[in-house]
């Protein structure tokens, strides 16, 4: 392991793409007050990447030499947050940076698991001004020096620093060199650090789907020899991940990579279909992300079902048959419910799941009078059952006429809705949004 010794390679302002401009004034202020207060202060991971493609980051982390409860008193608007309290959120309108200090320790990040756990510790803390953390929990030996802090992390695309101080950037792990070759790369050997985290192979073929980069030779043949520790990773983890990718607009690439490299049939064994159905139906997914739609988690889910739903649909009712509603109820619950375990879905979001699917079997043909689109649009789950619905047009699976006729029905009702003003669309996806949960480490 490298220590502090360790030289990096430096790239002062003149030589390098990232400006103050690229940051939120957020995160600038986060950086400057703590480099004011003669902390360390640099912007690590994503968003220097990203701003050194010339992209804009989703969101800034910042990782200091501060301890925790010395970046919690610099900033009111701030809580210490993880399982191990190591983490600190400073929060503004809209927007949290996280501030993490340096670490040595290249253990596997805490899952969403842990998430509800912080929030609620974290919410007690609030409650309780007096309270600090348990001393017992902090364990300073896994503070670590920038150089650990750097080689810690999963790829050299993800392992540069922005210093506030001078502008520079900060290379550990020959990241700069990565970024203008277009690779993805493990910092530190491949094989190790799958095994010692196998979500990192889902995340490397992400970044190269997401970014249009290689993945380096080492780290592909590491991800075939790895595959199969990918189901031994944690059900929360993986179930975040497949959330993340299918509303990142790229789902079908990064779906066909990780089906590729045969880590999708292993890490999703219950959702995985044929391939090209499920490209098909992804890319109508990623249409509707193009378009700013946020579908839930529900219908997210739905659509791995909807050409299977769709077989079943045409076995019961061959021949002319009325369709056995009893029956096919039961057929989609046994579909649903291998996945309902395994991604841990919420009852709720099942019960959405499977009457939005099911709700489809009264869609396949053009309705014939609106008081049965108005019965239909009432319930919770049709905002499911249309987004599915839509999704499975796209895709060529509902007869033209009922597409058209149900597409004007629902227009009609959105103008009725929106005419009466006061009472809220129904048929209108609600913008449910859940916040953005960001992935500890
Ligand atoms: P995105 O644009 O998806 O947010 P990101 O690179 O910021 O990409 P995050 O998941 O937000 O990714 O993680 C922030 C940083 O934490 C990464 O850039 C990387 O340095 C480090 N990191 C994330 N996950 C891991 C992991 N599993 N193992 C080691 N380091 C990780
Ligand atoms: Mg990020």
């Amino acid at each position: 392991m490298m220590t502090e010794d360790a030289v990096p390679r430096i790239l002062a302002r003149p030589d390098h793409s990232v400006s103050r401009d690229g940051l939120s004034p957020s995160a600038i202020k986060v950086m400057y007050r703590l480099h004011r207060s003669g902390y360390t202060s640099f912007l690590v991971g994503g968003a220097v990447r990203d701003l050194l493609l010339g992209g804009r980051p989703k969101d800034f982390d910042i990782a200091t030499n501060a301890q925790p409860q010395e970046i919690r008193r610099l900033f009111r608007n701030s809580r210490i947050i993880g399982r191990r309290f190591r983490l600190v959120h400073v929060m503004f309108r809209g927007e949290i940076v996280e501030v993490a200090t340096f670490r040595a320790s290249p253990e596997p990040p805490e899952g969403p698991d842990d998430w509800e756990e912080a929030e609620a510790e974290a919410a007690e803390a609030d409650a309780d001004p007096d309270r600090t953390p348990a001393p017992t929990r902090v364990d300073r030996s896994v503070y670590g020096t920038p150089a650990e802090d750097a080689l810690r992390r999963d790829f050299t695309i993800n392992g540069l620093f922005y210093n506030i101080a001078d502008f520079s950037v900060i290379d550990y792990v020959g990241g700069l060199d990565d970024i203008k070759a277009r690779r993805v790369r493990t910092i530190g050997e491949p094989e190790q650090r799958f095994r010692e985290d196998p979500v990192r192979m889902l995340r490397a073929l992400e970044y190269g789907a997401r970014l249009d980069f290689e993945i380096e030779r080492r780290t592909r043949e590491a991800i075939a020899e790895c595959r199969g520790e990918i189901s031994e990773a944690s059900p929360a983890r993986l179930s975040y991940e497949l959330f993340e990718t299918l509303r990142s607009g790229e789902s079908a690439t990064i779906y066909s990579a990780w089906r590729g490299a045969g880590l999708f049939d292993r890490a999703f064994p219950d959702v995985a279909g044929r391939t090209d159905e499920d490209v098909k139906v992804l890319k109508e997914v990623d249409r509707a992300a193009a378009r700013g739609a946020r579908l839930d988690d529900s219908t997210l889910i739905g659509a791995f079902y909807l050409f299977p739903f769709y077989r079943e649909f045409a076995e019961l009712t061959g021949d002319g048959r009325k369709l056995d509603n009893v029956e096919m109820l039961r057929r989609v619950a046994v579909m649903l419910e291998p996945a309902a375990t395994n991604l841990r879905l919420s009852n709720h979001t099942l019960h959405l799941l499977m009457q939005g699917l099911f709700t489809l079997t009264k869609m396949n043909r053009a309705p014939d009078r609106g008081r049965k689109v108005l019965k239909l649009a009432r319930q919770e789950y049709f905002r499911v059952a249309w987004a599915l619905f839509q999704l499975a047009g796209a895709a060529g699976l509902v007869p033209t006429d009922a597409l058209q006729g149900w597409s004007a029905a629902v227009l009609r009702l959105d103008k009725t809705n929106d005419k009466a003003g006061s009472e809220e669309g129904r048929s209108k996806p609600k913008r449910r949004r859940r916040p953005r949960r960001r992935r500890r480490r």
